[in-house]
């Protein structure tokens, strides 16, 4: 690593003194101190040294190599030590899920007994709901935004209906006429008009259609000031943009590991509990694994439920292994890297996308996500004005770039600071011309589907 390769020699390459050329794509690689970290992961094989341009990290995240042999070593722990891996393994499966912790509460500032890994995203948000989610008397209303993602709707529709609430409590909140994104003031404005009416509120850290990343820290004291609980749902945040989840104040968080955490299809999910509430007897579904570690195995002997203090009270069901063992693969990325200075070198490679596409593709493209690095994340939303925004998507995978598709009309690419370079950047716009005008062409035979 040369010594000029620091984040600071990054931060320093301003928009205004951005070039056009391969040659500053690669230079920029070269002053990237994160750079060696792609190696780490593996990337699907393509025509670009060998490997796709892969530009989703933003749904699923890239295999880390460790993945691989950390489930090995867990298979193999299984075959020798059966039933009595639980607690001689090397990491004992009985309190598997607190080696996530520390890692984990460092993506999402958190401390450790604040966070947890189980269940699905969806299913956290039921269960956080049930305890958050507190209507009592004239407070009744829960408030989240227009377009949410759908799984979130469905919970919140489902979660009210299935507690005997009203859905008409259900407050959502849109952007403005002419807007993509949310703004926070919105948010607040919103809040403080339900007032003794609110109950919690549970919004999105970044929206997944725009990429606008949200205020949480404005958006908790606004919901506080009122007397409501605040919940947010991480899904396009953890592991991409800052969090201080304890500073803010934020009563609950929910998020996947499959997106920027990179611990595969389908990974377990986490879960925030401030530790305000941690010694609450706050209303829960309850499990065993939620109880109190002492007390655990006494099982039948002791049939209440003792919630041991913390976000770890929420647990169900005794931990997955081999879905816990790729998160812990993921966060030794994680640590390597560190949020500060992944978020800082993300700023500028996204920032020089975003500038790459105005330079050089203006005229055909619109970038839907906010320009102001503080409101959004890696990723970017594209609008086409002019072509089939899904027939690019297909031109550019034929061409070995991997970005996605969002009906009606929006593309989203995510360059992911762990493994994007510069470079990739640069090819991705390159690319982008010629798939711009075959997506012409395609949509005057009548498009893709
Ligand atoms: C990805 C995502 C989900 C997916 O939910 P799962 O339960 O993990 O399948 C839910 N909500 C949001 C906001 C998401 O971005």
């Amino acid at each position: 690593m040369s010594a000029r390769a620091s984040i600071a020699s990054l931060e320093e390459a301003h928009v205004g003194a951005f070039e056009a050329g391969e040659a500053f794509a690669r230079h920029l690689d070269s002053i990237d101190p994160l750079r060696g970290l792609a190696e780490e992961f593996l990337h699907p094989p393509g025509p670009f040294d060998g490997r796709r341009l892969y530009f989703c990290g933003h749904s699923l995240g890239l295999q880390p190599r460790r993945t691989r042999s950390i489930l090995e070593e867990e298979l193999e722990e299984w075959a020798t030590l059966g039933v009595e891996g639980h607690r001689k393994a090397r990491r004992p499966w009985f309190d598997y899920h607190l080696h996530a912790r520390e890692g984990l509460a460092r993506v999402v500032g958190a401390k450790p007994e604040e966070v947890v890994a189980m269940n699905g995203l969806t299913t956290n948000l039921h269960l956080l709901m049930l305890s958050f989610h507190r209507p009592s008397g004239a407070r009744r209303r829960l408030l989240m935004e227009k377009p949410a993602f759908p799984s979130d709707t469905y919970a919140v529709k489902t979660h009210l209906r299935a507690r005997g609430l009203d859905p008409s409590d259900l407050v959502e909140v849109s952007p403005r006429e002419g807007e993509e994104g949310l703004r926070t003031e919105d948010l607040v404005a919103a809040i403080e008009r339900e007032g003794e009416a609110l109950s919690s509120v549970m919004l999105a850290g970044v929206d997944f259609l725009t990429g606008t990343r949200l205020d949480v820290e404005a958006v908790t004291r606004a919901a506080h000031r009122v007397g409501a609980t605040a919940g947010f749902d991480l899904a396009h945040a953890a592991g991409n943009v800052p969090l201080r989840l304890h500073d803010w104040g934020a009563d609950w968080a929910a998020w996947c590991h499959y997106k920027y955490m990179n611990s595969g299809p389908g990974a377990i999910a986490g879960a925030f509990v401030h530790e305000r509430h941690a010694e609450t007897n706050l209303p829960r579904f309850a499990g065993w694994w939620g109880n109190e570690p002492a007390t655990r195995f006494r099982m039948q002997l002791i049939p209440e439920f003792h919630p041991v203090a913390g976000a770890d009270g929420w647990q169900l069901s005794n931990p997955p292994i081999l879905a816990l063992a790729p998160l812990l693969a993921s966060l030794e990325l994680f640590d390597r890297a560190g949020m500060d200075r992944l978020r800082a070198k993300s700023r500028v490679l996204t920032g020089y996308l975003h500038w790459l596409l105005r330079e050089r593709r203006g005229d055909e493209v619109m970038v839907v996500t906010p320009t102001d690095p503080e409101r959004r994340g890696a990723q970017l939303s594209l609008r086409f004005p002019r072509v089939d925004a899904r027939a690019v998507v297909m031109t550019l995978r034929s061409a070995g770039a991997v970005v996605d598709f969002r009906e009606p009309d929006l593309i989203r690419v995510a360059p992911t600071a762990l493994y994007n370079s510069f470079l990739d950047a640069w090819r991705l716009v390159e690319i982008l011309g010629p798939a711009l005008r075959g997506a012409h062409a395609v949509e005057v035979v009548g498009g893709f589907h």
